[in-house]
């Protein structure tokens, strides 16, 4: 079994031609951080994470987590020992605020180091994906006391933090929960209440656990109107940072899963005595704003597994299409045999996950670099705009590239034939460990709805008006370049775009079930095409970089062969996705739910 090879040849190129990230220098925030470092920030990250956290991938789902009888958990073996030397080497701080101890690098820098550790080990990479969410939500909407005391820790890694929304009755319905928080004399509140499914909820990895619960108080209002966040840590602190006395919070069983067997899945009681000790962030009622700020970094990094595990499913399948030898082409010399790699179908195949790929690590790149201006654009304007990009690429990242993921990793598993369903070859994991990506953080069916009912009528539209001006841009570039067919197929597919989005939106977006009707392949037909245009821009690049030294003319060859193949081979499925957009909702409910056999 092959162990994982950062792809940093491919990072580097999507990060500086097709991205744009070193413009981020021209951003105060960002123009002493040192971003002509990246080349070798990656190299020693593709080092560390092939060298350290790759191997411990196979143990830890062979293995998984355990809940001892005493409530702790024990993570698979290996994992203590990869994460600490994580937290040593500063990788899980570097894009965070140097003045609380991180290294101020810009997000899409620590989203690229992120994508080697999920692609290494996505079980594992769960943990600091949450702890990263909860510093976003204390930063963003803490007190200054609340993030001098609970950032530095959070960021070097020495501690981690969790997210706790579902409840069995509150899944996709966050506002039905009911845990509670009681207001004490001295300012805390006492948490009570049982949360499911929390990812880290309890392990041996560090030596607390900072959990953000949502709860509400006395008398909130019904929903999500009246939810409050709360900092619930494992162990109570003192004013000092020391730790103190176990909080009244226990795992009282962890979940057997399809994949991700090392990440513990926790069954949370909160309050088995008195209550918990939590303290609340920001103002009563406003904690669902707050745990957005967590929900959509979260998000990103989530659709971020789509390309890490997609791309080591893919060299996986492609090392053993190599290897493989079955049957003859019509090209192999008679009496002998080929490789699969040969085949046309197994070309189709890996051709398909490639080009997926490539477009995918664009598109997280471009929504995390989004990110990056929405918060340190110098104007109001310019940080708006970057918001706008980032809240409308969000739904996107997430929902395209996790369906994109499951959709790989099984291509992977084909690719090997009888032995991709064989546990031993390890594509299979691939594929169990990816099923769960378009299920949390909102499934991609929560994203289409937030797509359709949020983000497409975000200035009446213009915003997404706006993204396909930028595509008739790269259109006009590749005619002025010759080729062509390729500008043609985008720019046609743009058309479509705006043909649903129009529909979309003279139906009322989110607001009827016509809308709704059509939100899933209207956010399949958005990234595919999103995905088509950036692999339109990386084409400019590479035919601009040509000669240049920079990227091997083999390289920037491929980069527009893979373009041209995803133009001609997948960007014209999307044509036959806009009658089920426009078709409304009147198949759907044709049959009474009564009458469903
Ligand atoms: C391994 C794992 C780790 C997790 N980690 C965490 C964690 O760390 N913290 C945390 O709080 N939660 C976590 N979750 C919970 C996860 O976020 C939820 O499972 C997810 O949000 C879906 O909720 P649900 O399971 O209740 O499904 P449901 O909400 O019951 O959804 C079932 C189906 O109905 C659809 N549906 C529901 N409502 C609507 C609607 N309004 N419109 C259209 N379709 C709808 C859904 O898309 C889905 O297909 C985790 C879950 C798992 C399995």
């Amino acid at each position: 079994m092959n162990e994982y090879q950062a792809p940093t040849e491919d990072m580097l190129f999507a990060l500086q031609h097709v991205v744009g990230v070193q413009d981020l220098a021209k951003l105060p925030a960002f123009a002493d951080v040192g971003l002509e470092a990246i080349p070798d920030l990656l190299n020693e990250g593709a080092r560390f994470f092939t060298e350290v956290v790759s191997p411990t991938n196979r143990t830890g789902d062979t293995q998984g987590s355990v809940r001892n009888d005493d409530g702790s958990v024990t993570t698979p073996d290996g994992f203590k020992e990869a994460y600490n030397q994580y937290v040593e080497a500063g990788w899980g701080g570097m894009s965070f605020d140097p003045e609380y101890g991180g290294g101020g690098f810009p997000w899409v820098i620590g989203i690229a180091i992120t994508e080697m550790l999920t692609a290494a080990n996505m079980a594992l990479s769960l943990n600091p994906l949450l702890t990263q969410g909860a510093i976003h939500a204390l930063a963003a909407h803490g007190s200054e006391e609340q993030r001098l005391k609970w950032l530095p820790k959070l960021i070097s890694g020495e501690w981690t933090g969790t997210m706790n929304l579902t409840e069995p009755q509150a899944g996709s319905d966050v506002g039905a929960l009911t845990s509670k928080a009681i207001p004490q004399d001295d300012g805390t509140y006492r948490i009570s209440g049982q949360k499911i499914f929390i990812t880290y909820g309890e392990h041996d990895m560090t030596d607390n656990i900072v959990h953000l619960v949502l709860a509400r108080t006395p008398g909130a209002p019904p929903g999500t109107r009246g939810i409050s966040l709360f900092i619930v840590p494992k162990f109570l602190v003192d004013d000092a940072g020391n730790i103190g006395e176990r909080n009244d919070v226990s795992c009282v069983s962890i979940e057997h899963k399809m994949g991700i067997h090392g990440s513990p899945t926790c069954v949370l009681q909160f309050g088995d005595n008195d209550g918990a000790v939590g303290y609340l962030i920001g103002e009563e009622n406003r904690g669902m704003r707050a745990m957005f700020t967590m929900m959509n970094q979260a998000r990103l990094a989530v659709g971020l597994e789509g390309v890490a595990v997609g791309d080591r499913a893919y060299q996986q399948a492609l090392e053993y299409a190599q290897e493989r030898v079955q049957g003859a082409t019509p090209d192999t010399p008679k009496g002998e045999s080929a490789a699969i790699i040969e085949h046309p179908d197994v070309r189709r195949m890996l051709m398909t996950m490639k080009a997926y790929i490539e477009a995918m690590r664009c598109l997280i790149y471009l929504n995390a670099q989004a990110v990056d201006i929405a918060h340190h654009h110098p104007d109001a304007d310019g940080r708006q705009a970057g918001q706008e990009m980032a809240d409308l690429l969000t739904p996107l990242s997430k929902g395209w590239c996790t369906d994109l993921g499951n959709e790989i990793t099984s291509i992977g598993v084909q690719v090997h034939g009888g032995m991709g369903y064989i546990e031993e070859t390890g594509a299979a994991q691939h594929l169990r460990d990816m099923r769960i990506g378009g299920i949390y953080e909102g499934t991609n069916g929560i994203q289409a709805i937030d797509l359709v009912g949020r983000k497409l009528p975000m200035r009446g539209g213009d915003v997404v008006k706006e993204l396909i001006g930028e595509m008739a841009q790269t259109v006009a570039e590749l005619k002025d370049l010759g080729l062509t067919e390729l500008a043609d197929r985008i720019e046609y597919s743009a058309t479509d775009l705006t043909s649903a989005s129009r529909w979309l939106l003279e139906k009322g977006g989110g607001a009827t079930n016509d809308g709704l009707a059509g939100a899933s392949p209207y956010l399949r037909l958005f990234g595919t095409i999103v995905g088509g245009w950036l692999l339109g821009k990386s084409a400019v690049a590479a035919v601009g970089l040509k000669g240049s030294g920079e990227f091997s003319d083999e390289f920037l060859d491929a980069k527009v062969a893979t373009a041209q193949f995803y133009a001609n081979q997948i960007l014209p499925q999307i044509h036959g996705l806009l009658p089920a957009i426009m078709a409304g909702a009147d198949d759907l409910y044709a049959i009474p739910s009564s009458a469903l056999r």
